[in-house]
């Protein structure tokens, strides 16, 4: 805890008084949306091409290949649902059959 500047680096929005710290977090600063999610991924999924802009949608109303919830808030950020590996792999259709 005594060591460089960088140690306690802080990420924070022009837009809203989120503050996270993880390095790989994505923060959606779009109007009336100011979600923070723990990957890139995450964050992708919660933006819609619909509209001018596209717009957001509600992470608890998004869901992955299986049908079921893609994220869920913990710790202050939306996250991937805590599955072993083999059920990421299953849900997220990473492996599928068809050669
Ligand atoms: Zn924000
Ligand atoms: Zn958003």
């Amino acid at each position: 805890m005594t060591d460089d500047k960088g140690a306690d680096r802080r990420n924070t929005c022009s837009g809203c008084e989120a503050t996270w710290t993880a390095k790989l977090a994505c923060h959606c600063a779009a109007a009336n949306c100011h979600r923070t999610f723990s990957g890139l991924a995450l964050f992708d999924l919660h933006r819609s091409a619909e509209g001018k802009h596209g717009r957001c949608l509600d992470p608890a109303q998004v869901l992955n290949k299986a049908g079921v919830a893609a994220m869920e808030f913990r710790d202050g950020m939306w996250r991937g649902p805590q599955m072993t590996k083999e059920q990421i792999e299953k849900a997220w259709g990473s492996k599928e059959a068809g050669q």
